[in-house]
């Protein structure tokens, strides 16, 4: 029999960023302490079975007084995949105007997940 291995993690849920610890077995959780509320619970089970992130950066604009203009994936991707995600928006230049909410990117690096607008430029 395989023994309990703790996974110890801070929660990212809101600034208060309580201790978590989760206690595995191979792969099962057998359980979830330190969260203060229940969206720490939720962040740990998914952060050791399959942790994703909102990414937000900039991309390079056209015909902006400014030479970037910042913007985020519209819902979380899978981690292993932010660095796909960056390399993807490397290769590209948006046009002046854009709003916040505007799609720069459908479907950013195959994630299925669009790359959207923080700000007006
Ligand atoms: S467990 Fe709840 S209270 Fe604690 S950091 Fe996470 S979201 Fe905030």
């Amino acid at each position: 029999m395989s023994e309990n291995k703790n996974v110890n993690l801070t929660c990212i849920g809101c600034p208060l960023g309580c201790s978590i610890t989760v206690c595995m077995q191979d792969k099962e959780i057998i359980s979830v302490t330190g969260n203060t509320c229940p969206r720490g619970e939720a962040y740990a089970r998914k952060e050791v079975t399959a942790p994703t992130r909102i990414v937000t950066t900039t991309v390079r604009v056209s015909g902006a007084a400014s030479p970037v203009v910042s913007c985020k994936t519209k819902s979380d991707i899978p981690k292993g995949m932010i660095f796909d995600v960056i390399n993807a928006l490397k290769e590209i230049t948006v046009t002046a105007p854009i709003k916040i909410g505007d799609i720069l990117i459908k479907d950013v690096a195959g994630t299925g997940v669009d790359i959207v607008a923080t700000q007006n430029v």
